[in-house]
């Protein structure tokens, strides 16, 4: 295999820049022609695909966002558009692609497997919520941003003695609530894999505020619920001020952090690795600090994302 191509799909996560970056160069190293995808999905059944030279990966690796920009084409899920997009690769004399993205992109990777088009995943969602894989890029810039936030709030609610309500992104997944609860030291965190009661919550409020704590920080995933109808329900429960913050897409922007580059570039890496040695149907991850390759089939069909749901428990005894 000799001419690949690159498209980010979906919500766009910092480090996709950096994953791109280390396809096309050391997909150039060892000897591959790389071409870029525009607009995810779209962009392959629209044909706009472009060969990309070293060069133009040259000042991507700090910068957020993807320069193969990003979309959503749902259309993709029908069986003629996927065919569309695999007349547009091999009209080009494509062989094989990496889809780098959350879940959502990685269906769109498996229907074109399913095609008989060689693909490859390269998890990148700050949500973090791909099975089989410990890491996914983005999640570490963006627990960044969150904490630098959930930091400030914290400095005006405790001179007002206000109670913090703060929605995070995540989807499904309590992952950046929990991690960002944890370091930010939130006094509770709201997660859609736990239940919670308001009452209860309400009470402990309460119970620190006449201990004269001078702020309360709660952490509510948006998979939860919306954290102004959170506010809204938790103010009923007690006498305490409430106020909800959502930081919303704040947290998908961002210089990457050097983890998230650093991983970026080795899962871009592995990418070229696994096209080498022509092992394609698989999506990358990180377990215990080592990239695997996963069945992407697998991945999806039989696989279930598990937050580290000991990061409230450890919170519930320290905060
Ligand atoms: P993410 O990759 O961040 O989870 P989405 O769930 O929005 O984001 O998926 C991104 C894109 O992947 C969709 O807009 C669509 O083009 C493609 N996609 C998602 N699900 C499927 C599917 N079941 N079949 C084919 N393509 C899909």
């Amino acid at each position: 295999m000799k001419r690949i191509a690159i498209l980010t799909s979906g919500g766009d996560a910092p480090g996709m820049n950096a994953a791109i970056r280390a396809i096309v160069r050391k997909g150039i190293h060892e000897g591959f022609e790389v071409y870029g995808v525009k607009y995810g999905f779209a962009g392959l059944v629209a044909g706009d695909i472009y060969k990309l030279t070293s060069q133009d990966v040259s000042d991507k690796i700090s910068r957020g966002g993807t320069f193969l920009y990003s979309a959503r084409h749902p259309e993709f899920s029908k069986k003629q558009e996927v065919e569309k997009a695999i007349d547009n690769l091999k009209k080009i004399k494509i062989e094989g692609l990496v889809v780098i993205g959350g879940d959502g992109s990685f269906r769109g990777a498996l229907a074109l497997l399913d095609e008989g088009f060689p693909t490859i995943g390269i998890p990148a969602t700050i949500d973090n919520d791909i099975p089989s894989t410990d890491y996914c890029i983005g999640f570490d810039t963006a627990l960044n941003t969150v904490l630098d936030a959930v930091d400030k709030v914290r400095d005006t609610f405790t001179s007002h003695v206000r109670t913090a309500v703060i929605e995070v992104m995540g989807r499904n997944s309590g992952d950046i609530a929990l991690w960002t609860g944890l370091a930010g030291g939130a006094e509770e965190i709201i997660i859609p894999e736990v239940e919670f009661d308001f009452e209860n919550i309400a009470n402990n409020i309460t119970k620190r505020n006449r201990n004269h704590k001078k702020h309360n920080i709660i952490m509510v995933a948006e998979g939860t619920m919306k954290g102004s109808k959170f506010a809204h329900i938790l103010s009923k429960y007690g006498d305490f001020e409430v106020r909800s913050i959502e930081l919303g897409h704040v947290q998908r922007g961002g210089s990457p952090t050097a983890k998230d580059r650093v991983i970026a570039s080795k899962f871009g890496s592995q990418a070229i690795e696994a096209f080498k040695k022509g092992k394609t149907g698989v999506c990358l991850g990180l377990i215990n600090n080592e990239i695997v390759q996963n069945d992407l089939r697998d991945t999806l069909e039989n696989q279930k994302h598990e937050a580290e749901l000991a990061l409230q428990d450890l919170n519930k005894e320290i905060s």
